[in-house]
């Protein structure tokens, strides 16, 4: 399969192509050139599936110029190795956990299953490629833990000093072989413009093959079309309504993926803090970015969706279309922690700040549609917003073993000021 830019100015690429270059010389997203839905009885049996069959029938059609069946088969065997189970919460509403992978965030899929392909395609290629990844907490972790270990592929993650959790940044600094982390004294929109500076400056980019490794990148976006299916297996129910906490809207858009794949879905929630500029484009049909406002669902705190292209162009940029399928609400932390206290005492669950979005999402949806089943994405362990969580519901949350185990290894980042150190970083080492 091909993959066109959504600018529609730069050359039509492969999808090894479309994964090394992350996005396209006219700086728009790739884009499949088609969707072919999948045969109705794959959904009428989905039941009798395994995980990595679904997964393996979902994306075939995307990849397999680039990546046989046999290869297609190994990654998804390394990548799917955890569970992605439906909580009931109560008799309408459940929530579908994504957080059981290595960095407890739902990002381990696509940084997993990009890793794998990037690390397949620079065999027998004699450049090393480099990713080049800001993050303000856990893309950094997953993309770490994804690549390490990938031959010829070599990861720089950039994070703001003193401003991600403790968990996640041992995540970031205690992997070594590969993957080096560079502490910025600065903040997160710091590190990003680093990056973005870097894409740009020729000396770096004729010495070095750069790539990013957020969800613009397919090889990380689409897998995350996995989720909706694996959750229909487990459910069954046709009319699903789904709440996705948004920051980026890849995961959502992903989603809708699958639902241009066949998979019936009712209504898509994209529930978002009070960086809201999709609900207020579902309001008022006008995109205006705005700069990002830190909040709690700190994965969250983005001011110009990447993603939010895409979806419009699935629905061909037709309003209508979208807003059939497409509700979007913003909250505030206030409303997020209530709820997080509501899950905790009404229910006994333990929700992260994220999912807690989500779960308001669904309700308010729920309250015009009382007869409606909902499921809402919990996209991170509880534990990786250890303050926030205990303070909030007033209770000690377990610590996993393999974050006990993580937070006794040693950090180990290179501090950096300023661009300079960057590039320096980049050509020389
Ligand atoms: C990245 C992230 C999100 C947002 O996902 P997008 O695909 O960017 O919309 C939500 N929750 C958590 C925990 C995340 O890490």
């Amino acid at each position: 399969m091909n993959f066109y830019s959504l600018n529609k100015t730069a050359p039509i690429v492969s999808f090894k192509e479309a994964v090394i270059n992350g996005i396209a010389p006219d700086k728009g997203l790739y884009f499949p050139e088609s969707i072919t839905p999948l045969p109705k009885d794959f959904f009428d049996n989905i039941e009798q599936l395994s995980n990595h069959e679904i997964a393996f029938q979902a994306i075939r059609q995307f990849v397999s110029d680039d990546i046989n069946d046999e290869k297609l088969q190994q990654i998804l065997d390394e990548v799917l190795d955890f569970d992605f189970p439906v909580v009931d919460i109560s008799d309408n509403i459940a929530a579908l956990e994504l957080f059981h992978g290595p960095t407890l965030a739902f990002k381990d899929v696509g940084a997993r299953f990009m890793a794998r392909c990037l690390g397949h395609f620079s065999e027998g290629n004699s450049n090393e490629i480099t990713v080049l990844v800001a993050t303000s907490g856990d893309t950094g972790g997953a993309v770490a833990n994804g690549f390490l270990g990938v031959k010829g592929v070599k990861v720089v993650i950039l994070y703001p000093s003193g401003k991600v959790s403790d968990i996640q940044e041992k995540q970031l600094t205690t992997l070594g072989q590969n993957i080096t982390a560079l502490e910025v004294e600065g903040t997160f929109d710091d590190c990003q413009n680093m990056v973005k500076t870097a894409f740009l400056d020729k000396e770096i980019i004729n010495k070095r093959q750069l790539t990013s490794a957020n969800s613009i990148n397919v090889a990380r976006w689409l897998p995350q079309l996995f989720y909706y299916l694996f959750a229909y297996k487990q459910v069954k129910v046709d009319d699903i309504v789904f709440s996705i906490p948004s920051g980026n809207f890849g995961n959502i858009c992903a989603g809708m993926i699958a639902n241009q794949l066949g998979m019936p879905v009712k209504q898509f929630i994209a529930a978002t803090n009070v960086n809201d500029v999709v609900p207020r484009f579902m309001e008022t049909k006008n995109y205006e970015p705005k700069p990002s406002i830190a909040t709690i669902s700190n994965a969250m705190d983005v001011g110009d969706p990447s993603n939010f292209v895409r979806i419009r162009h699935i629905f061909k940029d037709d309003f209508k279309k979208l807003s059939e399928i497409l509700s979007s609400y913003s909250f505030t932390d206030e409303e997020t922690k209530h709820a997080m206290v509501e899950l905790y005492n009404e229910y006994t669950y333990i929700a992260d700040p994220h999912g807690a979005v989500g779960y308001l999402g669904l309700k308010k949806y729920l309250e015009d549609n009382p007869d409606s089943y909902g499921i809402f994405l919990e996209t991170a362990h509880p534990v990786k917003f250890l303050d926030i969580v205990g303070d909030t519901i007033k209770e000690n949350i377990e610590i996993p073993k393999k974050i006990l185990k993580l937070m006794g290894k040693k950090k180990k980042s290179i501090s950096i000021r300023k661009y300079d150190e960057l590039k320096d970083f980049l050509l020389t080492k």
